[in-house]
């Protein structure tokens, strides 16, 4: 099969470079010159763990290709994905669907024959029809049909979730297309998979419905962590106990900052935005946001308080600041909330993470990118854990309490205990939903 691939950031990417490890061919395309000029050459523009490989692999058996002319890519595709952003429109909330209509009109004028158009970009019900009818209006003469195929991958494990997903699902509205889709994703079959196919509309509803859930368990154990911290309990041993029920599930019920990142920020936003228009308000969705932004702010509290009240003056270790470990995405993350208050509040902020800089530097201006976590720690006033990268699972904790001017520590993902930071030799120590001391 032939397949263009509009858009290739995190999503259209790395669809794009496992769709030709299918053994499709696949022409990714961008309006960016400077990321195509790098995967042209060779170079992966984001951090995904495994993916310059597998694209090198493919681009070598000549599946694979990269261009900034649209036109080149949809000549001839049997399926054009749009997989650009949607970002939150400002101020209200909204999906911002600009890049997916301008997208659409752009596949339509160079469409030569029959092809599906699908919308992998995550997009608020009644879009794909929307779609449909601009690529009708620019060109009246295009043999097409549309299909809803929202993406489920996670940054940081994008391949394997791609590969493997849980399940597809294809929204369309005749069997021309969903044929068309089944035969793009057989290759998954081969692994006793199979494709959900529903209409467009449920299609659409199914990606913020999963992306709300998720964002609200994660809240749900946020706040249930923030009344343990009050009465004792320890958030850690709850949510395994939660976890151990089956009905229940222990994923997503980690306590930490906050949710963040590229998706569940706006797609909650969106989703109650979505309710608001329909007259059926998204109450549970809407309290979730607020508790999160809630959530961030309470651990500004946390990094203040062990700092003894304030943190003027004061030198502050930041270990991560990435929304999750194994990608350089800064979109929504904690730290961008924590992060620029300790600087306004006069903390001069030292800042560790093995991806973020590239994205960080322009997000966190006034705070000094260093490349190691203990010379980060030499002489700060406090230590904070952001983001559970694997380098910082397993600092040897007595010697970063050695050298900080005041061994405190704050860790925001719960990666280490209290008897730990105290056999090393910390003063202090607050994580979250567990008592502290100090
Ligand atoms: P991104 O911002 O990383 O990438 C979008 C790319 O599209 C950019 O490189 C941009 O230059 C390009 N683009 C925009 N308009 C274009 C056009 N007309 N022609 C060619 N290229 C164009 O976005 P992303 O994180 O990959 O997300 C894309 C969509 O997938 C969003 O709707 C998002 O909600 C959804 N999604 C993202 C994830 C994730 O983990 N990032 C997971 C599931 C779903």
């Amino acid at each position: 099969m032939k397949i263009a691939m509009i858009g290739t950031g995190y999503v259209g990417l790395v669809s794009g470079v496992c769709f030709s490890d299918f053994g499709h061919d696949v022409i990714c395309v961008d309006k960016d010159p400077a990321k195509i000029e790098k995967l042209e050459q060779g170079i992966v523009p984001i951090y995904e763990p495994g993916l310059d490989d597998l694209m090198a692999k493919n681009v070598a058996a000549g599946r694979l290709s990269f261009t900034g002319d649209l036109k080149k890519a949809v000549d001839g595709a049997d399926a054009v994905f749009i997989a650009v952003g949607t970002p939150t429109r400002r101020g209200d909330g909204h999906a911002d669907l600009t890049y997916v209509m301008a997208a659409a009109e752009e596949i339509a004028a160079e469409l030569t024959g029959y092809a599906v158009i699908v919308t992998k970009s995550t997009v608020p019900v009644g879009t794909n029809r929307q779609v449909k009818q601009v690529v009708s209006k620019a060109n009246p003469k295009a043999e097409f049909d549309v299909a809803s195929n929202p993406e489920f991958l996670r940054e940081g494990a994008a391949i394997d979730d791609f590969m493997r997903p849980d399940r597809v699902v294809v929204g369309t509205q005749n069997e021309r297309a969903e044929q068309v889709m089944k035969d793009i994703y057989r290759p998954l079959s081969l692994r006793e998979f199979s494709i959900m196919s529903t209409d467009l509309e449920s299609a659409e509803m199914i990606k913020y419905a999963a992306n709300a859930f998720l964002a609200t368990k994660i809240t749900f154990i946020n706040e249930i962590a923030a009344l343990c911290e009050r009465t004792g309990a320890d958030v850690k041993m709850v949510s395994k106990g939660m976890g151990l029920d089956n009905r229940i599930g222990s994923k997503f019920l980690h306590a930490g900052p906050g949710y963040g990142g590229s998706c569940f920020p706006k797609d909650t936003q969106a989703l109650a935005r979505m309710g608001q228009d329909h007259s059926v308000p998204m109450q549970l969705t809407e309290t979730v946001i607020k508790v999160n932004d809630e959530v961030k702010r309470r651990m500004i509290d946390k990094v203040v308080d062990i700092c003894g009240g304030s943190v003027n003056g004061k030198t502050i270790a930041v270990l991560g600041v990435t929304f999750k470990p194994n990608t350089d995405d800064m979109r929504d993350s904690p730290s961008l909330t924590i992060v620029p208050s300790l600087v306004g509040n006069g903390a001069k902020v030292r800042v560790v993470d093995p991806q973020g800089k590239r994205e960080g530097e322009a997000l966190l201006p006034g705070v000094s990118w260093m490349d190691d976590a203990y010379k980060a720690a030499q002489n700060a006033d406090a230590l904070v854990i952001l983001t559970e990268w694997n380098e910082f699972r397993a600092l040897d904790l007595t010697r970063m309490a050695k050298r900080m001017a005041t061994p405190v520590l704050a860790d925001l993902r719960n990666i280490y205990s209290p008897k730990d930071a105290k056999r090393a030799g910390f003063t202090a120590y607050v994580s979250i939903g567990r008592e502290g001391f100090g």
